[in-house]
């Protein structure tokens, strides 16, 4: 069974934020690096985050609920979202993820609607909300 991905909004994901059982992974590229990022989001680049999908498996072991975005989570957000359900699927054995989201309109309109923004430089950003 295909698995369904999805959408919220930044009010959905900072509600979200307050339990312990959400992932936010950032599939940006290089912009992650220069325009500050969601706290405590984990950081999977698109252009390689086919070959670090059982690590991302592996780093969100105990979160149910993962929430993808990009800039803007028109293409690489939703396409890095699908790929993981996708190789889920596959794998028969999905390490207890059950809800794989995306953030409506990625960092960028999340920064635009005044959401707080982290630009440390730590990797992983071991910031809270
Ligand atoms: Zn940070």
């Amino acid at each position: 069974m295909s698995r369904n991905i999805s959408y919220i909004t930044g009010t959905q994901l900072l509600s979200f934020k307050r339990r312990p059982n959400v992932a936010i992974i950032d599939v940006r590229d290089d912009e992650r690096s220069y325009d500050g990022h969601i706290a405590g989001s984990l950081h999977f680049a698109s252009d390689s985050f086919s070959d670090k999908i059982s690590k991302l498996v592996q780093e969100v072991k105990g979160k149910d609920t993962l929430v993808f975005h990009c800039a803007l989570s028109q293409v690489r957000g939703p396409s890095c979202a699908r790929k993981l359900a996708n190789y889920l699927e596959g794998i028969k054995e999905d390490g207890g993820i059950k809800n794989i989201c995306v953030l409506e309109r990625g960092f960028n309109g999340w920064e635009a609607s005044g959401q707080p923004v982290c630009r440390c430089n730590n990797v992983p950003c071991k910031e809270g909300m």
